[in-house]
């Protein structure tokens, strides 16, 4: 076999393994940039999405039974019951057996995950990857100041934009991101979900992302796929 011929049949046998990643978690304290590193994941990986926080503003936004119960919690800066989101995400995991997936913002808890993997192997599937945004908190503390989210369609922007602009809708401040709001869920997250990140780094399935400098979107998009490229090739 020739140079070329072994580079092309290594390349091929790298994106073969590529396309193995199926199921993705996407895991980062609240405005790290989950939201935008999702929607490049999904387009990139071709995953469906599922945002556990996303979902549940949608159902507060149409009134309905399981958003007047998230709404209690969330605007007490509170995690949802383990039960309630474990549901949730167990009959979307059902409904969606035969594609990629990428979920983000669950599991939060490590009993989220434990759940999540007695579910998936009782489907004879199991999580994949877990790309672990780790923003500095300095970082963090100034994006909450111009996030906004649009409640119709669930995109978060960082530029205090008014106008939605995936689906024309009113953005609205978050009533859970006040500055003291924002410190329980940060402080929640330290607690309860940095735990979730070493739960799959015993498995050996993370892919983690330092970000320390505020830049461009696209360049954290670029090294988590450099990242999710060198974990294929391990
Ligand atoms: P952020 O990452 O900024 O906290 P999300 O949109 O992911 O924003 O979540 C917003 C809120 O929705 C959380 O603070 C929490 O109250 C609720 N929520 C979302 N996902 C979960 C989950 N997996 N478990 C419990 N609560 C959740």
């Amino acid at each position: 076999m020739d140079a070329q011929a072994v580079d092309e049949c290594s390349l091929s046998s790298l994106h073969k393994k590529m396309k193995t990643l199926k199921r993705f978690v996407l895991v980062g304290a609240p405005a790290s940039g989950k939201g935008t590193q999702s929607s490049f994941l999904s387009e990139t990986y071709g995953l469906k999405p599922l945002s556990t926080g996303a979902l549940l503003r949608a159902e507060i936004a149409a009134g309905s039974e399981l958003g007047l119960e998230a709404k209690k919690y969330m605007d007490a800066a509170m995690f949802v019951p383990d039960e309630v989101v474990n549901g949730i995400v167990a009959k979307w995991l059902g409904e969606n057996k035969d594609c990629g997936c990428l979920l983000d913002g669950y599991p939060r808890t490590v009993a989220q995950a434990e759940t999540l993997d007695a579910n998936l192997t009782a489907m004879g599937l199991g999580v994949d990857i877990v790309v672990y945004l780790n923003v500095a908190a300095e970082l963090i503390e100034a994006r909450m100041l111009k996030r906004k989210a649009c409640p119709a369609c669930g995109e978060t922007t960082r530029n205090g934009e008014e106008i939605c602009p995936k689906c024309g809708g009113a953005m609205i401040v978050r009533t859970d991101d006040n500055p003291e709001a924002f410190a329980k869920r940060r402080k929640d997250y330290e607690t309860l979900t940095v735990p979730v990140v070493e739960h799959y780094r015993a498995q050996g399935k993370v892919v983690q992302i330092d970000v320390v400098e505020e830049g461009e979107p696209e360049d954290v998009s670029a090294r988590i796929a450099a990242a999710v490229r060198g974990y294929c090739e391990k």
